[in-house]
């Protein structure tokens, strides 16, 4: 058996800079001994990704699935309360709602941008004018139609929460995704585009950003009083993260311009290679956005089934994956309410693939993924 001797190929693999910023902040944060709580790295993080970004406040906490919990207790969800929420995405989106107790009513997707229907969005108002929030999805880096949404959010007074998790360093008409809505979420979760390990941050782009971020801070940190003797007037988290982690953080801040070129230099190879093969469509782009490209995903219609695609490139130890299953279809989402739009998420999610969109990828590997495929269509 020599097979071994091949190298596996990650869908998506942490990359650290190749210049060693993230050990330089870690270090730093040993020698001052400033390893918890919080410190510069969590300060100087913070500060940094917003002024990227064009948020006007970040807070760094442990997951993006703690922005998300966050960003609905910041907007006032509580007991009760529906929240529209894009069907077509990781359960990280949703899970939140039901921390409130409130109700998530999912919403379809549209085939322009594989995010939230604006369509059916408008009909979930007429269902619901109650809603208290919707959470949009930019899925694998591709931007929803953020004009439109904003539009209905607007005219319904109803706060926006962008899952950027998946799209940092994606731009809709120049402007990052994730500081559209009243809040937005990333994610350094290790298959992000960049990570720390795991890691998440609440961006605060309302009139209120530093008041409200000030608010998330005493949340994730256990709502502790001003008094010295651990005083609670309400419920708190355990949510901030580390000064080590935020460390990571600031290293990898330095390359996501590197990592989006890369991701999209990815793209670009597919498209060139397997772009025109026959029943094989890759995830769309517009004119509008200028995707990260977190993975890059397609949809077949022809002979070649999704499973086909999967099976054939482990074989070849390559990692592929399908598409997420829609939340409406989850059993643990079964109760609630789902506003459809022609069955689009259903249909990605059943025709769709997600390629290796591994940075660490050379262009070695790129090709042995793309000969795997043509094998297919041969
Ligand atoms: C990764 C991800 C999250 C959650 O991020 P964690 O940091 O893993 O909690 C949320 N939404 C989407 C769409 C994601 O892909």
């Amino acid at each position: 058996m020599i097979g071994k001797l091949k190298k596996h190929i990650y869908l998506a693999s942490p990359h650290m800079s190749e210049q060693g910023y993230e050990q330089e902040y870690i270090n730093e944060a040993f020698e001052t001994n400033w390893i918890a709580p919080l410190g510069k790295n969590v300060d100087e993080f913070e500060k940094g990704m917003a002024q990227k970004l064009g948020a006007k406040a970040g807070v760094a906490l442990t997951t993006g699935t703690a922005a998300i919990h966050l960003a609905l207790k910041t907007v006032g969800v509580g007991k009760g309360d529906i929240v529209f929420c894009q069907s077509l995405t990781f359960s990280a989106s949703a899970n939140p709602i039901t921390y409130q107790n409130a109700t998530p009513v999912f919403i379809d997707s549209d085939e322009e941008t594989w995010n939230m229907s604006p369509d059916a969005l408008e009909r979930a108002f007429e269902k619901y004018p109650n809603a208290k929030a919707v959470i949009v999805v930019h899925l694998y880096g591709m931007a929803a139609d953020l004009d439109k949404i904003l539009e209905i959010c607007n005219r319904h007074c109803i706060p926006l929460i962008e899952d950027a998790a998946e799209s940092l360093g994606t731009t809709y008409k120049g402007r990052y995704t994730g500081t559209f809505g009243h809040l937005g979420i990333i994610s350094f979760n290790g298959n992000k585009i960049i990570t720390t390990s795991g890691g998440g941050m609440l961006l605060l782009n309302g009139d209120n950003a530093e008041a409200e971020a000030k608010k998330a801070r005493f949340w994730a940190t256990q709502s502790r009083d001003p008094a010295r003797h651990y005083q609670h007037s309400e419920i708190g988290y355990n949510y901030r993260m580390s000064n080590i982690v935020a460390g990571i953080g600031r290293g990898q801040l330095k390359v996501l311009d590197d990592r989006v070129e890369k991701k999209r230099y990815i793209y670009n190879y597919y498209q060139e290679h397997i772009g025109d093969l026959d029943g094989l469509h890759l995830m769309p782009m517009h004119e509008w956005v200028r995707s990260n490209c977190w993975l890059t995903a397609l949809t077949l219609s022809g002979k070649i089934t999704p499973e086909m695609l999967i099976n054939a490139l482990e074989e070849d130890d390559v990692e592929s994956r399908p598409i997420w299953k829609p939340m409406h279809l989850q059993p643990a989402f079964a109760e609630y309410d789902y506003i459809d739009n022609g069955g689009v998420a259903q249909n990605i999610f059943e025709n769709g693939v997600c390629l290796p969109s591994d940075t660490n990828m050379t262009d070695g590997d790129l090709e042995r993924v793309c000969a795997g495929i043509l094998r297919l269509w041969a």
